[in-house]
């Protein structure tokens, strides 16, 4: 939920942005707007069974406060941005080709060129051309040893001979004097298949009772769970920017939750679920999410029409800053028209957060949680913390900016 698409602390200058003459206004700490990721990591843990609950009260705070790592990494690398959405606009409906496993999706997202010998550049496979289904077992077979390999090692260029041989065994010979391969995964979000890496990377913490690393990714998980309930992250009209809403984005994440939530939300979510079919559990999310869309965005906009132009932004003081921002009665009414959608979504969220982190737990054999060592952050570490702060300070989104 509320969680950003890109980046929370934006989503909140976003909203700002949308009221005109603020785009000097400086990168925000991470207190401002990661209200709600860090609040649903904090609810999440109460729901846990006492057999957890012994590791992670003890620990509540880490997890509260790193629920908003992500959004600060998305400063310092390029892999980080498209974790945080999925454009599904660009895919469907209907969503029937869209992969559902990870490995799956990269294999389809992956184009295959070559430099012919003429010098050409030309295409042979990639999403807009399927491998025939009669060769599909084969070229899955040449992708995992030949292009993933590389794919993991960002080196892009295709070792010639096997790709011949590949093309030879299929009747598909062609000349060319070298080979490579585009990764267009990222172009559109990888939402719903990093959530799956992140589950196995996360029972298998839980699994060598790797305490440090379980609070770690069990944070991280909360985050991109929380992103993966917002209608927002899930469209490629992600800030309203095609339909003249500028700023919705952190309208809906941030300004309804930091107004609402501590005073009348029922966090009440009841005890984590073990979830048995992990992959379709992540894709039932972003599909929940989206058909939420289309209310996000005519709701607010009939509401613009009809609600006092004069009663829709109010001054209101931002560390320090004197801004504009959604009016309370304003936010009031748009949230009343959504019928609580950002209470719903928050209350989902928190509750497949902590179903995320016990599934992991089970599926892990139940380790005993009690006596965890927590080892000290190693220098390394506490460095590499403060890099975050500071590139995150510093303020330049790679990849997508603000408002996702
Ligand atoms: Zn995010």
């Amino acid at each position: 939920m509320i969680a950003l698409r890109p980046i929370l602390p934006f989503a909140a200058l976003v909203l700002l942005l949308s009221l005109s003459s603020f785009h000097s206004i400086a990168p925000a700490t991470p207190d401002w707007g990661f209200f709600a990721h860090k609040r649903i990591n904090r609810l999440a843990v109460l729901t846990l069974p006492p057999q957890m609950m012994v590791f992670f009260k003890p620990n509540i705070d880490y997890i509260s406060d790193h629920a908003v790592d992500p959004d600060m990494r998305r400063y310092a690398s390029k892999h980080e941005g498209p974790r945080h959405f999925i454009d599904l606009d660009n895919y469907g409906p209907p969503f029937d080709n869209l992969p559902r496993q990870r490995v799956d999706a990269m294999q389809y997202f992956t184009e295959i060129w070559v430099v012919k010998n003429t010098g050409d550049t030309v295409q042979l496979f990639g999403r807009q051309m399927p491998v025939a289904a009669d060769i599909q077992p084969d070229y899955k077979k040449y992708f995992n040893t030949q292009v993933l390999p590389r794919l993991y090692e960002e080196v892009e260029t295709l070792d010639p001979d096997s790709l011949a041989a590949f093309l030879n065994r299929h009747g598909m010979a062609t000349d060319f004097q070298a080979a490579f391969f585009r990764d267009q995964m990222a172009l559109h979000g990888v939402l719903p298949w990093h959530l799956q890496r992140m589950q196995r990377d996360l029972t298998e913490a839980f699994r060598r009772r790797d305490a440090k690393r379980i609070l770690r990714l069990c944070a991280d998980m909360g985050h991109y769970i929380g992103d993966a309930h917002v209608p927002l992250h899930t469209t490629s009209n992600y800030n309203g920017q095609k339909t003249g809403q500028h700023g919705i984005h952190g309208f809906w994440e941030s300004r309804i939750p930091e107004l609402f939530a501590d005073e009348s939300y029922d966090y009440f979510v009841g005890k984590p679920a073990y979830v048995e079919r992990s992959t379709d559990w992540f894709w039932d999310m972003v599909f929940a999410s989206n058909t939420m869309v289309d209310s996000v965005l005519t709701i607010e906009r009939a509401l613009r029409i009809t609600f006092p132009p004069d009663r829709q932004s109010c001054p209101d003081m931002r560390l320090g800053r004197a801004v504009l921002a959604p009016c309370r009665d304003f936010s009031a009414a748009y949230s009343d028209a959504l019928n609580n959608m950002v209470e719903r979504r928050m209350r989902a969220a928190i509750h497949a957060v902590s179903s995320s982190w016990y599934t992991a737990w089970v599926d892990a054999g139940q380790p005993d949680m009690s006596r965890m060592d927590i080892p000290l952050p190693t220098e390394e570490e506490r460095k590499e913390q403060e890099e975050l702060q500071k590139t995150f300070n510093g303020g330049k989104i790679i990849g997508r900016a603000e408002e996702h």
